[in-house]
C-alpha cells in the first residue's frame, strides 16, 4: 500500500479584491458578506423595522441590494418577527426564573456548607 499523496491545493489566487462587508461591520470580505454576516445584516434590518427606523419596503430594498435570497429571507423574518420576539420574551422570563432558582440553591448550599464547617454547636451534638 502506498500512501497516495495529493498535491496541496494551490494557494487561492487573489483575483477578487476584498470589499467591505455589506453588513456594515467594516471588515473586508471576499464577496458581499463575511461568512454569516448576511444573516447578521438581515437581522439588523429586521431590528430597524421593528424600531421603526426603516420601513419594511426600505429594509427589503436594502436587503435586495445584496441578493434576492437575502431579501426573501428578510421578508420571512419580518413575517415571523412578532412571533419570534414573543418566544424570545418567554425565554428571557424562563432564564430569569432559572437564574433566581439557582441563586436560591446556591445560598442554601452555602448555608449548609457553613453549618457543616462550623464547629459542632450544642444542638448538633448527640450522644
Ligand atoms: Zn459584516
Amino acid at each position: 500500500m502506498t500512501a497516495k499523496t495529493t498535491a496541496p491545493a494551490a494557494p487561492a489566487k487573489k483575483s477578487t479584491e476584498p470589499t467591505p462587508c455589506l453588513c456594515g461591520c467594516g471588515e473586508n470580505s471576499k464577496g458581499k458578506f463575511r461568512p454569516g454576516h448576511d444573516a447578521r445584516h438581515c437581522s439588523n434590518l429586521a431590528k430597524k423595522v421593528e424600531a421603526k427606523e426603516l420601513t419594511r419596503a426600505k429594509a427589503l430594498a436594502e436587503a435586495g441590494k445584496a441578493s434576492d435570497a437575502l431579501r426573501n429571507k428578510l421578508a420571512t423574518m419580518l413575517d415571523n418577527q412578532g412571533k419570534r420576539f414573543k418566544e424570545k420574551g418567554d425565554k428571557a422570563v424562563a432564564r430569569a426564573q432559572a437564574k433566581a432558582a439557582k441563586a436560591v440553591a446556591r445560598a442554601q448550599a452555602k448555608a449548609a456548607k457553613a453549618a457543616a464547617a462550623a464547629p459542632s454547636s450544642p444542638e448538633n451534638v448527640s450522644a
